[in-house]
């Protein structure tokens, strides 16, 4: 299952089951215990460089694992500062390096978890700003599902509107007919995590403006890729801080950012925005406290060191990977894209051939992927890292190609 942002489960989902094991007495010798390491790794379903299925399955940036090395026992919090300034000038460094890239150089923040605690962030400040103890959200049924888990945990409401299955739009009439009194703020996404497509931002951002709202864009996905495909020359809309509607934005350096997992970035417009947190009582901003050092020196090493030039190089190559995947599956008699993939996730379906039997035929051949059914429609998902291989595009297609025939 990989659409949590879209559709609900179909009931209760149990927590993963523990197995009987006691805390180990002796130790074990080193050399024998990453051999069971290894095992384990072992059985996990698809090999990294096979697995188009999930973004994360992808490798950082090479510098990162000497990041790694040098930030041994280092650390960064806001409570902590003091003792950390090398640290945490890095985590400041990365937000503005990241508020350059999004539209508005003098935006403040912080590097978050991820882009869950990004959402949930955003939430908190448009319930604060707003200052109802009943406040509503209203966002596209194709919201991340962290919106509604932010929901749960501060008592806020989620009106969501609804969006077209195939092409995944929702109306931006709608939301304004969904306005109400309790209404605190509007969330889109750039682009929506099921396949990539863009929601109309500048519209909401709009609407938010007129009507004083405040308006966080979920850029989890796009955030690492939207600025440099703009400098490739693809049409990108306007989605970021830039439009003056806009009043926070979050993106994901584990996603197209080749950044090691669990390094998120949340920009809101400016510090005033901030002031929202109640930090006499906190004395921190974001939800999670003591992070890793090297997940703010893995992302300014990274910046660094790749430049603009280098994501766009990145850029180009995981959008090439991409297009060798779509041209060698649409090649397929039957196959088609759900929709036109915008940036790296992409959905192919059939009206002729069993997408389940493909899928089923992938599973076999171990290529990474996901199978779905979302109202009807059956579809193969894939989210490309930008460590995949054209090989390996390749490869996946052939298989693609074989279990449409076999099927
Ligand atoms: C992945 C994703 C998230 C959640 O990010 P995590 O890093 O898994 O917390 C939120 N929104 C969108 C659009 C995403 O694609």
């Amino acid at each position: 299952m990989v659409t949590g942002e879209f559709d609900r489960p179909a009931g209760h989902i149990a927590a993963p089951a523990v197995p009987d094991l006691a805390f180990p007495g002796g130790g074990t010798g080193e050399e024998a215990v990453l051999r069971q390491l290894e095992d384990r790794l072992a059985n996990n379903k698809y090999d990294v460089s096979k697995n188009f299925a999930i973004t994360y399955s992808g490798f950082p940036a090479a510098i990162t694992r000497k990041v790694e090395e040098l930030t041994a026992g280092r650390f960064f919090v806001e409570w902590a500062m003091e003792d950390e300034p090398g640290t945490m000038s890095l985590e400041r460094e990365c937000v503005a390096m990241m508020a350059s890239l999004l539209g508005k150089g003098d935006a403040s923040g912080f590097i978050t978890t991820g882009g869950t605690e990004s959402n949930i962030a955003a939430m908190r400040l448009a319930r604060n700003i707003g200052g109802r103890d009943d406040a509503e959200i209203i966002g596209p049924e194709s919201m991340h599902f962290s919106f509604r888990l932010a929901a749960e945990l501060l008592r806020m409401q989620v009106t969501e509107v609804g969006v077209d299955t195939e092409s995944c739009q929702f109306r931006v009439e709608e939301v304004e007919k969904a306005l109400s009194p309790r209404t605190v703020g509007l969330v889109c996404s750039a682009p929506a995590g099921l396949f990539g497509t863009m929601d109309p931002i500048e519209e909401m951002a709009d609407l938010a403006w007129r009507k004083g709202l405040y308006l966080h864009v979920d850029a989890a996905f796009g955030g690492f890729i939207l600025p440099f495909m703009k400098d490739l020359g693809y049409h990108v809309p306007p989605y970021d801080l830039s439009l003056p509607g806009v009043s926070s934005i979050s993106t994901d350096g584990h996603k197209l950012g080749l950044l090691p997992i669990a390094t998120g970035f949340f920009l809101a417009r400016d510090a005033s925005v901030l002031e929202a947190v109640p930090t006499e009582e906190t004395f921190i901003h974001t939800t999670s406290s003591t992070k890793p050092g090297s997940r703010a020196a893995s992302a300014w090493a990274t910046m660094r060191h790749l430049g603009r030039t280098g994501y766009q190089e990145s850029t180009r190559h995981v959008l090439g990977v991409r297009d060798v995947i779509v041209e060698g599956v649409t090649s397929i008699p039957g196959v088609r894209v759900v929709t036109e993939p915008f940036i790296t996730v992409l959905g192919f379906t059939s009206d002729t051939v069993d997408i389940e039997a493909v899928h089923k035929h992938l599973d076999a051949e171990r290529w990474g992927h996901t199978y779905d059914e979302i109202r009807g429609l059956k579809f193969i998902r894939l989210s490309i890292h930008p460590s995949r291989t054209e090989d390996a595009g390749r490869g996946f297609a052939e298989a693609f190609r074989v279990g449409a025939e076999r099927a």
